[in-house]
């Protein structure tokens, strides 16, 4: 039975982070030098995952995003694929993916029963992807790509966060590249979640400026009028080109917002800014009964009233969300953590 909390959203899709671990180190995600990072025991088993994943499909939950951290990362993800896409009344399973291991994996993946992939993919230039991400991987990013493509998953997506004099003359590039690798691009607002640690209102290059420039260069650009809680609005070029945009910090969609997050070590969290979530496998491990589980996750959707990126819109002073000195306490407050 669907629920719906204080604001009237059911909850429709979870997003799994299944390791807080990540090989690159983007510097709008994860820009310090250090992390404190999940305890190893604590990590939820494939089982685990799939116990919790069913009683949120008992509460509504019908598509399922892995993320992490880097998901691939995660030995023998695709064993939780195949585990997770068993899963009769589940809609759509999904992955958001850096790409640097997707060549060797995307057969597997497929095989499980993956229905999607996302890739993030900032810039296509190899040196500023180095400079970016602190790893010089771009190709084999590329090599993911290209492979997501060869064994026949359709709907690709790829993610690029934008920021002011890092990525923003590339606008233009990555629209051309993923036209060339049938991808849908959605362009990302830089977010000043936990971890963002030197996030600042100038960096953003906004929807309305990115809507400007693609506008300068290839004429009226048509919204896409369609029923969503996607977090991307979409558009379409005048020679038919379709992109989204993910306006999160300039125009929120905490109104239609139906995601939590299930972090790695299994605590639920309700909104990518919330101070704290609920955690989920202590009475799991505890041998809490399924109805007690249940109940638990009812109760904390029905009580949800976040509506964090509007919250933080409407602040008039604006700048990292979490201080360092915190987050080097507390590994749930990162976006690496939470996953995107
Ligand atoms: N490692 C995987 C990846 O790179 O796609 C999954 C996890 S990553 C945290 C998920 C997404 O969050 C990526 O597309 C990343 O660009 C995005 N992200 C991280 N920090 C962000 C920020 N400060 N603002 C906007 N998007 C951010």
């Amino acid at each position: 039975m669907s629920v719906v909390d204080t604001q009237g959203r059911p909850l429709r899709s979870l997003r799994v982070s299944v390791t807080d671990r990540c090989n690159l180190r983007c510097h709008y995600c994860m820009p310090e030098d250090e992390y404190l990072w999940l305890q190893r025991d604590d990590l939820l088993s494939f089982e685990e995952i799939g116990r919790l994943v069913d009683l949120c499909g008992e509460v509504g939950v019908d598509r399922v995003r892995l993320t992490g951290g880097e998901p691939l990362l995660r030995r023998s993800l695709p064993g939780l694929v195949a585990q997770l896409a068993s899963r009769p009344w589940l809609r759509d399973l999904a992955l958001t993916t850096n790409g640097v291991r997707l060549a060797d994996a995307a057969a597997d993946l497929k095989r499980a029963g993956l229905a999607r992939v996302t890739v993030s993919l900032d810039t296509l230039r190899r040196d500023r992807f180095q400079r970016l991400a602190r790893v010089d991987a771009l190709p084999q990013v590329l090599a993911g790509i290209d492979a997501v493509r060869r064994v026949g998953f359709a709907h690709l997506k790829l993610d690029a966060v934008v920021t002011h004099g890092d990525n923003d003359d590339e606008l233009v590039d990555l629209l051309e590249f993923a036209r060339s690798v049938d991808a849908e691009l959605r362009y990302i607002e830089y977010m000043d979640v936990g971890g963002a640690t030197r996030w600042r209102p100038e960096a953003v290059v906004s929807a309305q400026e990115i809507l400007a420039r693609l506008t300068d260069r290839y004429g009226a650009i048509q919204p896409i009028e369609e029923p969503s809680s996607a977090p991307a609005t979409r558009y379409r070029l005048p020679d038919g080109l379709t992109f989204g945009i993910i306006a999160s910090t300039t125009r929120p969609f905490c109104r239609t917002c139906d995601r939590a997050r299930l972090t790695a070590d299994g605590v639920l969290l309700l909104c990518l800014y919330a101070q704290h979530g609920t955690d989920l496998r202590r009475p799991l491990r505890a041998g809490a009964s399924h109805e007690t589980m249940l109940n638990l996750i009812r109760a904390v959707w029905k009580g949800r009233a976040d509506r964090g990126a509007e919250e933080r819109r409407d602040m008039h002073q604006r700048g990292a969300y979490i201080p360092l000195s915190i987050l080097k306490k507390d590994a749930h407050l990162e976006m690496h953590t939470r996953g995107g």
